[in-house]
């Protein structure tokens, strides 16, 4: 079966959007990486398992993605399938105290509306760019909490299409991390435990937190948050920065000024070209402070 031909057959099946060829750079907050093979915008849950069947039935590789804002997807592109699960499959509901987001639905704006809501607990997560499967499957966090804070629980796909429902506890988090990706799980919905508080005051508390990103990070290039993850103890912008990478370049690709654990693509960088910078700063701080430095965000595709 050709490319045309496996998007024609799923196409009959799903409802949402089926791309051939589709440029990852249009899908990344980096803008690089080739081509997916076939792309599809879920229009709602029955698309998520139609495609999963699919593949399995096809033998063909799955990739799931949210928003984008945490790879770096290689220069070739990605093989098989990208399930970019997004605004087919993002409602927000709030009952009580608990907020049920889908996998699709933006961090940013599950924050705003708890706020709206007078719920306190997601003003950490009000800048973090991410889909709130990306935000849980990542374990995302900043200013000292993290999805492992405020996650009772998730539903989510298995390997074999079945569905399950995972309290906190067996979610796996750790820093930046969860089990999700190992055991092959696909993040479907995810329920929000918050407290009551002032409207007035988790919008301020918002507003602050923006303005310290808006200081702090180089929103106006292209980029994919923080590259590497902190060593225990240790931050990777400041041993990055102390070593002397900042302003570092290959390309397009270049270590930014602003903040050295960000790498800015200045217009028309490649993945090889941000690859082969991590690589020379990886070198540098591990000859320097003979501290490995890990990745943070995942590299997909070939
Ligand atoms: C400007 C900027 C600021 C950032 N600030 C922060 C920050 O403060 N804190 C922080 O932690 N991160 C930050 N990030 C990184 C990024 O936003 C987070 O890692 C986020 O959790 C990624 O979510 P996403 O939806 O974009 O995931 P993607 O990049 O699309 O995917 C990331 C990983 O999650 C998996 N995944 C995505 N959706 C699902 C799903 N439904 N089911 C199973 N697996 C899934 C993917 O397979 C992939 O392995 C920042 C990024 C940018 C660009």
């Amino acid at each position: 079966m050709d490319l045309r031909e496996i998007g024609q057959r799923l196409g009959q099946s799903v409802k949402g959007e089926i791309i051939v060829g589709e440029s990852m750079k249009k899908h990344t907050s980096w803008r690089v990486g080739g081509p997916a093979d076939i792309m599809v915008l879920p229009a709602g849950i029955e698309d998520i398992m139609v495609c999963r069947q699919f593949a399995t039935a096809h033998g063909l590789p799955l990739t799931v993605m949210g928003n984008g804002s945490n790879m770096l997807v290689k220069d070739r592109g990605i093989r098989g399938i990208v399930l970019k699960i997004s605004r087919g499959f993002n409602r927000i509901e709030v009952r009580d105290t608990v907020i049920t987001a889908e996998a699709g639905a933006l961090l940013p704006n599950v924050s705003n509306r708890a706020a709206r809501a007078g719920l306190t607990g997601l003003e950490f997560a009000v800048g973090i760019p991410a889909s709130v499967g990306g935000a849980v499957a990542m374990n995302a966090g900043a200013h000292g909490r993290c999805m492992a804070d405020v996650v009772d629980r998730m539903a989510a796909l298995t390997g074999d299409g079945n569905t399950v429902l995972l309290k906190r506890e067996d979610i796996g988090f750790t820093y930046r991390k969860s089990g999700i990706t190992n055991k092959g799980l696909v993040v479907l919905t995810a329920d929000f435990g918050l407290k009551p508080g002032e409207p007035e005051e988790i919008m301020a508390a918002n507003k602050i937190n923006l303005e310290k990103r808006r200081h702090s990070q180089p929103l106006e290039f292209p980029n994919a948050g923080s590259v590497f993850a902190n060593p225990p103890g240790q931050w990777a912008g400041w041993l990055i920065e102390n070593a002397g990478c900042k302003g570092m370049r290959i390309g397009d690709a270049m270590v930014s000024e602003k903040h050295a654990n960000f790498i800015v693509n200045l217009g028309m960088a490649r993945a090889e070209d941000i690859l082969e910078l991590i690589t020379r700063i990886k070198h540098i701080v591990m000859k320097k402070y003979n501290i490995e430095l890990e990745l943070e965000v995942r590299v997909v595709g070939e």
